[in-house]
């Protein structure tokens, strides 16, 4: 089978190249182009620079079957996209009447007439190209054909741009789209070992990992566009990461943690205290949680412990709050919530400081309370700063419910 088309992304923007502003655009349209069957070779970020930008898109277009440039179509002196593509395929620009005339009933007869001028700039089309009406915007993007090839401008904006670039790509779906397998549990190098063995036998199929705090997506992307070896390599590699892999349709941790409880009918409470309520507002995240999740009580002091989760001051002393036999009172303090089945709790030193020798920053106790289930504990020693240890921990903690409801 034939190698599948090759496109570049080009995001247009000085704020993108001076770091102000993260490119958020290139991702998108990048992760778009792949489910619409291209492989994405080439994404460059240029300031707005009529020469640079020229510069990027000729070369780019010469080598690419499908350009794709963001920003740069706005109203104002340095929105300079538009000339320089119309510059690169060598076609004049040319005012549309109509769209002029949609934007002049638009300006605000408060504008200062040079700025009313400058917006009627947005109404300049590249000869030939096709038009993508702007539908919460005022710039419309275009697509030019030029040689065989395709270059489609759109606006920076997000909100503008994601539905044009639905549009530019409307009918164009993948015949082997990516494939994302989300494990948790597993390093990312770990999941790198389990699943590459695997994907000797199918030629075609590369993969990608993407750690995140505690997870790890396993990304299969067909070089060739033949959905046979994808799915093969898909069925291989789930089996390779086994019980670690909680979705292959996209889901996050907390939506399988919501799924599963809500088709067992169980009832979710959670006891924190280093995530200071984290996995609460995870769970809450997911539309429809309020079926499945009862509440949560946020226990940081000692004190806060034992007044609303019924901690014995005794234990609080004889262990200290980052225990294992803590942690089990909390989780079964927060098994007291009103209908909850299942529980979960955390307490640790999330740093940078409170550790210890024998409690270093990091150190998180978990505990797994369930009606007539002996409570299970388990301790984690994660790096990295404050963030990433509360983020780490509340990864552990979504993890431990599914799989306690996996088992139930
Ligand atoms: P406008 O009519 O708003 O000027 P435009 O097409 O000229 O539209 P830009 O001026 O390049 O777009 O960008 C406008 C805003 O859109 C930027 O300030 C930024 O907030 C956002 N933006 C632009 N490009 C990106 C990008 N690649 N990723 C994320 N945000 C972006
Ligand atoms: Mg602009």
């Amino acid at each position: 089978m034939a190698g599948l088309e090759t496109a570049a992304v080009v995001t247009v923007g000085t704020e993108l190249t001076t770091g102000h502003r993260l490119d958020t655009n290139g991702a998108e349209v990048a992760l778009a182009l792949a489910h619409a069957g291209y492989i994405v070779s080439e994404m460059v970020s240029v300031p707005d620079d009529r020469d640079m930008i020229a510069t990027a898109l000729s070369d780019l277009i010469a080598r690419r079957t499908l350009v794709v440039v963001t920003g740069g179509l706005g109203p104002t002196h340095d929105d300079v996209t538009r000339e320089a593509a119309a510059h690169v395929v060598g076609r004049a620009l040319l005012r549309d009447a109509r769209i002029e005339e949609e934007l002049v009933a638009r300006i605000s007869p408060h504008r200062e007439p040079s700025s009313a001028v400058s917006l009627l700039h947005q109404a300049d089309i590249i000869e030939g190209a096709v038009v993508l009406p702007a539908t919460t915007g005022t710039a419309p993007g275009q697509i030019v054909d030029h040689d065989g090839h395709t270059l489609v401008l759109l606006p920076g904006p997000p909100h503008e741009m994601r539905p044009m670039l639905r549009v530019a790509l409307a009918g164009r779906v993948a015949s082997a789209p990516p494939v994302t397998l989300r494990c948790v549990g597993i390093t990312e190098s770990d999941a790198g070992h389990r699943v590459l063995p695997q994907l000797e036998r199918y030629p075609g199929v590369d993969l990608t990992l993407l750690g995140g705090p505690g997870t790890v997506d396993v990304i299969l992307v067909s070089t060739t566009g033949d959905p046979g070896p994808l799915e093969d390599a898909r069925a291989a590699a789930e089996q390779a990461l086994a019980d670690t892999c909680f979705s292959t349709d996209g889901s996050t941790l907390a939506e399988t943690v919501v799924r599963l409880a809500t088709t067992r009918s169980a009832v979710v409470a959670t006891a924190e205290s280093c995530t200071g309520g984290l996995v609460a507002s995870a769970i809450t995240d997911v539309p429809g949680s309020s079926v499945m999740y009862t509440g949560s009580v946020v226990a940081y002091a000692n004190d806060a412990k034992t007044a609303l989760l019924g901690v014995d001051p005794g234990l609080l002393a004889a262990h200290g709050a980052v225990s294992a036999e803590v942690a089990a009172a909390m989780a079964e303090g927060a098994l007291r919530l009103p209908g909850a089945t299942v529980a979960v709790a955390t307490t640790g030193v999330a740093g940078p400081t409170g550790g210890s020798i024998e409690r270093p920053t990091g150190t998180v106790w978990f505990a797994l309370a369930a009606t007539g289930a002996a409570t299970h504990t388990e301790v984690h020693r994660y790096g990295g700063d404050r963030g990433m240890v509360r983020q780490r921990a509340r990864t552990t903690a979504l993890d431990l419910l599914r799989r306690t409801l996996l088992e139930s």
